[in-house]
């Protein structure tokens, strides 16, 4: 998969989906839902890539 900026995910689509970009946030240019840059699926597969110390702090559980 290949994170393209022009991409993000969408929980409510389920897919990764063009967005609108606010000042805090973005959102599907379908539903209007905020979207993710990656699906939860996904950021557990990047986060085990990644070593414990490098773990943004407030993602972690
Ligand atoms: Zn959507």
């Amino acid at each position: 998969m290949n994170y393209d900026d022009e991409y993000k995910w969408c929980p409510e689509c389920k897919s990764y989906v063009k967005y609108l970009q606010s000042y805090e946030k973005s959102y599907c240019i379908d539903c209007g839902t905020s979207v993710f840059l990656f699906s939860k699926e996904d950021w557990e597969k990047f986060r085990e890539n990644l070593p414990r110390s490098d773990y943004p702090e407030r993602l972690e559980s």
